[in-house]
């Protein structure tokens, strides 16, 4: 049986997050949540859906991956961000891609996020699709 990192069905719940960068934000406090949340930690449970790309993606710190699970293994070395957006101050941890060296990465730098393939299984023919970021291209 084929290993998922995520079932399919929860996969499919989930692709305004991981498509759309869809967030959920408290309408009685404020706070934006990353993967969405249900409920707030204010007890709060009237959330807003809002999208993460109203300002500036900026890489906060980094990390090299040169051992991954079988399922990454052509993509290594894996190079994880912990990204802000910086209209809501939201962070992700994300994988950040195109990337030849980590001399391309230093902290601070913008970055923007790219549509790309997340996993593929080849015996069922289902591929998965997420948000990735990238160095932003400057020019
Ligand atoms: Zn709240």
């Amino acid at each position: 049986m084929p290993a998922y990192t995520v079932p399919v069905p929860r996969y499919w719940r989930r692709i305004g997050t991981y498509y759309r960068l869809e967030a959920s934000r408290c309408r009685n406090c404020g706070r934006v949540y990353y993967p969405p949340r249900m409920r707030c930690v204010c007890g709060c449970k009237d959330m807003e859906k809002i999208r993460l790309l109203g300002g500036k993606f900026q890489l906060i710190d980094f990390t090299v991956l040169h051992s991954v699970s079988e399922d990454f293994e052509k993509q290594k070395p894996i190079f994880v961000g912990i990204v802000e957006e910086s209209s809501t101050n939201v962070r992700i941890i994300t994988q950040i891609v195109d990337v030849a060296d980590v001399s391309d990465l230093e902290k601070s730098r913008e970055v923007e996020p790219v549509f790309r393939v997340v996993k593929r299984d080849g015996n069922v023919g289902i591929i998965c699709y997420g948000t990735k970021f990238r160095p932003k291209i400057v020019g």
